[in-house]
């Protein structure tokens, strides 16, 4: 299997996968809205290293998220598409990137919480009213 290219919306980042992503997280934090536009955020956790930036670079937004946590939000600085955040934890990758996001599954929201009226949770997956463990 060829790697999986993912792109901003103006194509000066590109990120590479080794092994093609699947599961989906939804994050209804306040934070993602203002960042998406005001819906989820729809974000890839892989291990680390499975995707790395491999042309452009990325601007970085420094923020205390509703955890509590610092969360450094990467984006294009041409076009203001997310590209990932770097959690203390784990790294997230934004499914919008990716061509094959038809083919993503979600399999759990966080931050339901948070949600606005806007945006229709799905149910068919468990939700968590703050960030998953
Ligand atoms: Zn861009
Ligand atoms: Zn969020």
């Amino acid at each position: 299997m060829s790697d999986e290219i993912g792109k901003c919306l103006c194509g000066r980042i590109e990120v590479t996968c080794s092994e093609l992503p699947k599961n989906v997280i939804a994050c209804y934090c306040s934070d993602c809205q203002k960042a998406s536009g005001g819906g989820p955020s729809f974000n890839i956790i892989v291990p680390d290293g499975d995707i790395q930036v491999t042309k452009g670079e990325t601007s970085i937004f420094n923020v205390t998220a509703d955890s509590g946590n610092s969360v450094e939000r990467h984006f294009c600085s041409n076009c203001g598409s997310a590209v990932y955040s770097k959690l203390s934890t784990r790294t997230v990758w934004k499914a919008g990137l990716f061509n094959h996001i038809q083919d993503l599954e979600l399999v759990a929201n966080v931050w339901g919480s948070s949600d606005n009226k806007l945006s229709i949770i799905n149910t068919e997956v468990k939700t968590f009213d703050k960030g998953a463990s």
